[in-house]
């Protein structure tokens, strides 16, 4: 029996791929190894951080950086690097941010959910552009120069979301902010595969980028990178680490966080709740290893054989699909299935229902629902369960 099972809760066909509302991606057995290993010995952390810090350097070509629990905690510490600094009056104020800029730009097509965890360290969000093409109203995105005429002594930073579709590019928004001295954080959670992803956005110049440690990358769930400046991870880094310890012996790794530059070591900062276990910075760092070398792109040909398989279960069963290829060469393709409500009697909204509530539950992407589709990724498929999910398709769509 499953350990999920023994706590009465069924496991699914995740179709969906790694997302968090799901569990994420699957760790690979060298990651779960080091989790297991790390959890043998002991070291201070901020050591560790260090260390992490020098081979996410590497692999992200930022200066410096620092393990989270998660992109959102990325966002937010990143956010309150921003604000305050090296300056631990600051930093003890937070999140109240009266009395300093504190205003971040941020495109309104790019606002979501997630720029809550920018709110949260005390930053107000001003809105640039207009969201046009969702409004039916017009063709245009947001442009550089909106950022421009936005920015007033209040403001502190800049956020961005990058995506392959966003607009203006990062260089562009990047050649605003630093014209004014101002940080750009970029959210790049799940920009990840391509490999590129990783590098990109600090190629663009931007400041502070976050990456999610549990989709792409396969680390734990609960880890998420924060890479950037020196003094803006040290920055970050110091309101989240545990800080209890006598100004007498704190000794931080110097080139991560430059002691000479604070008038004395913080006390626990607005990110203390955000901490990470030395298991999973080490299993994050391994997994990060796994993804820069190209080792996850020998499940490319079993994904696709996967997708394979579907289709042709579904196509001999009378049903429309096709696939959509990625754009880089290490990512995966996905599956639509089109459900068409005329002929079905349901809409795919519907049967993305019954998927989920029948045995096994079925969770497939749900981006497509208002246009009819169910979007299968085959990233966390096992193929014990690919003949499970065309009987289940079949059996929903087709009834
Ligand atoms: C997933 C995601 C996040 C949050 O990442 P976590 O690692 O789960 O905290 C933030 N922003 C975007 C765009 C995401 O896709």
């Amino acid at each position: 029996m499953s350990v999920y099972q023994q706590l009465g809760v069924e496991p699914i066909i995740n179709a969906s791929g790694m997302v968090t509302r799901l569990g994420g991606a699957f760790m690979p057995p060298e990651v779960l190894q080091a989790f297991e290993r790390a959890s043998r010995e002991t070291v201070p952390l901020e050591q560790l951080q260090a260390a992490a810090s020098k081979r996410i350097a590497a692999a992200t070509d930022a200066d410096a950086g620092l393990v989270t629990s998660g992109a959102a905690a990325a966002l937010t510490l990143g956010t309150a690097a921003i604000l305050s600094r090296l300056d631990p009056g600051r930093m003890e104020r937070l999140p109240n941010s009266s009395g300093m800029a504190n205003e971040f730009l941020i495109a309104r097509e790019q606002r979501s959910g997630y720029d809550h965890a920018v709110r949260a360290a005390g930053a107000v969000l001003v809105e640039v552009g207009f969201n046009e093409m969702v409004a039916g109203a017009g063709v245009r995105r947001t442009e550089a120069w909106e950022y421009e005429a936005a920015i007033t002594p209040q403001t502190a930073g800049i956020v961005y979301v990058q995506t392959a579709d966003s607009r203006p590019s990062l260089r562009e928004v990047v050649a605003v902010a630093h014209e004014h001295d101002l940080p750009v954080l970029v959210d790049a959670a799940g920009e990840v595969p391509p490999r590129s992803g990783l590098t990109e956005p600090t190629a663009a110049g931007a400041d502070l980028t976050a990456y999610s440690g549990g989709k792409g990358i396969r680390g734990p769930q609960t880890t998420g990178i924060l890479c950037g400046r020196r003094d803006l991870i040290a920055s970050a880094a110091l309101q989240m680490l545990d800080m209890d310890d006598h100004p007498e012996l704190w000794d931080p790794p110097s080139e991560w966080i430059d002691r000479s530059r604070l008038p004395g070591p913080p006390r626990h900062g607005i990110g203390r709740g955000f901490k990470v276990s030395k298991e999973e910075i080490v299993a994050l760092l391994t997994a990060l290893d796994l993804f820069t070398s190209g080792a996850y792109d020998k499940q490319l040909d079993a994904c696709r054989g996967r997708l394979a398989a579907i289709s042709v279960g579904l196509t001999d069963a009378g049903m429309n699909c096709h696939t959509v290829e990625p754009a880089a060469s290490d990512q995966w393709p996905v599956l639509e299935v089109e459900v068409d409500a005329a002929r079905r009697g349901k809409s795919a909204m519907e049967v993305c229902r019954q998927l989920r509530e029948g045995k096994p539950p079925v969770y497939v992407g749900h981006a497509g629902l208002p246009a009819g589709l169910l979007v299968i990724n085959p990233v966390c498929l096992t193929d014990e369960s690919v003949d499970v999910l065309i009987e289940r398709l079949i059996d929903v769509i087709g009834s």
